[in-house]
């Protein structure tokens, strides 16, 4: 599909030899060069004309045959059209928003939408994409911009102070906010790992099967068995979709004693990405569990028995109040069981249902700096603070919020959103 957005796209179609536009019907046309009046292709056309469109500017849609020699021939017809040139990376999405068709939350859905994996990565892009969190935010936004009328309309128009009941009522309506905004941001990154995967990490002894255990996880091999200890130095990892859910299972070096430099390298890396895992699958043998590792054994953790195969008469092993599940990597005993309960896990760690939640780092960053506005507003270090002083605390967390939807200042973070899309999106 070529699209054509702007002033001159219904015009350009013309002068290829395209039918009367009729808005959003599909015709057949034949496109021809305008020069030569040879025919380039039996197409498909479709116009929607402006704002009903993508861009919100009158866009025409060809639907050609891919092939090379059409497709080459046509754009560069297309490039001699007057006013007409390939569009950037991008560019199309970037109209939409400069013409009021998106927010940028509803864009950054969209880019989420076009690398969704799984099913609960596109459920979460598409209620984006459909303004769930430019609802909350906007809200918010509204709410204070209504605070802030207040004030501002009593340091431009009164001649007397502000009521105290009104200052209270607004300092009671600001901190019913703020709590709103805290709640929102304490849903453990939910949003966040579903669009980036939930991060698992498989942990253990050398040799006691981690290596055997991914790969049985990801029924294929991508990590290196071996019955030499330490082989696995770097930390490899592998994406799985767990019932609609993008998990990112690593399997890290055996956390052992050890006097090889690298090694060592590698068991500190194992610890520390074990440490920043969501859930860890902590793995034991017959030998049972290092000081070090038990350390790290907490109610995120699942703890395996490996082996069963040949660990036979395995007493119960329990460790911080949870009981090893007995499986072999080898074998492929208990696999299944292992798979629904990391799949439980992640589902309790990280609930989709319920309100949406933020996606993104930047969505952070914006409520935490608008709740510390919020905060300087109404502090009483020092004495209360004057209306004007409040006033521009409130502007900045107003400013805080808008930038989430792109309704402020804008332009530094617009080149960098928009630059991830490909180009004709
Ligand atoms: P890692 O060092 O923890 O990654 O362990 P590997 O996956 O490389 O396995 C070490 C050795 O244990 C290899 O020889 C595997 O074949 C063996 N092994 C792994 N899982 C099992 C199992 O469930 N049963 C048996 N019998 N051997 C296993």
């Amino acid at each position: 599909v070529i699209r054509i957005s702007g002033d001159r796209a219904i015009q350009v179609l013309r002068t290829l030899g395209g039918p009367p536009p009729v808005p959003r019907r599909a015709s057949r046309a034949t496109l021809r060069d305008p020069e030569t009046g040879e025919v380039l292709d039996e197409a498909l056309v479709i116009c929607f004309p402006g704002p009903s469109s993508f861009t919100g500017e009158d866009v025409v849609e060809l639907h050609v045959h891919g092939g090379r020699s059409v497709l080459s021939d046509l754009v560069a017809v297309l490039g001699k059209q007057e006013g007409c040139r390939l569009a950037e990376a991008g560019e199309f999405t970037r109209r939409a928003f400069e013409h009021g068709k998106m927010d940028l939350t509803e864009v950054e859905g969209l880019a989420d939408l076009i690398d969704a994996e799984t099913a609960a990565q596109r459920r979460q892009a598409l209620r984006q994409m459909d303004g769930a969190l430019s609802d909350i935010y906007e809200r918010w936004r509204q709410t204070l911009l209504q605070i802030l009328s207040y004030f501002e309309a009593s340091i431009d128009f009164s001649e007397e102070d502000i009521p105290q009941d009104l200052i209270e009522q607004t300092h009671r309506e600001s901190l019913v906010l703020k709590d709103e905004i805290e709640r929102h941001l304490a849903d453990g990154r939910r949003g966040e790992r579903v669009r980036e995967g939930v991060r698992v990490a498989i942990l253990g002894a050398p040799n006691v099967g981690k290596s055997s255990l991914l790969n049985a996880l990801v029924r294929r091999d991508v990590a290196i068995v071996s019955e030499m200890e330490g082989t696995t130095r770097d930390i490899i990892e592998v994406q799985l979709d767990l019932g609609g859910y993008p998990v990112l299972i690593a399997d890290t070096a055996g956390v052992r004693e050890t006097t090889d430099s690298v090694e060592r390298q590698g068991v500190s890396r194992a610890l520390q990405r074990a440490r920043e895992a969501d859930i860890r699958l902590v793995l034991l043998d017959q030998r049972g569990l290092s000081a070090a590792i038990t350390g790290l054994v907490d109610s995120h953790s699942i703890l395996i028995a490996n082996k069963a195969d040949i660990w036979k008469d395995r007493p119960d092993v329990k460790i911080a109040g949870l009981t090893a599940l007995g499986i072999s990597a080898k074998s492929g005993e208990g696999i299944d069981v292992l798979l629904d309960v990391l799949e439980k896990a992640v589902q309790d760690r990280f609930p989709i249902s319920g309100g949406a939640s933020l996606t993104r780092a930047r969505h952070r960053a914006a409520l935490v700096e608008c709740n510390v506005a919020l905060d300087s507003a109404w502090s009483t270090d020092g004495g209360a603070r004057g209306p004007e002083l409040i006033a521009e605390d409130l502007r900045l967390a107003c400013r805080a919020l808008g930038r989430i939807t792109g309704r402020v200042d804008v332009e530094d973070l617009l080149g960098k959103i928009f630059s991830d899309f490909c180009i004709g999106k």
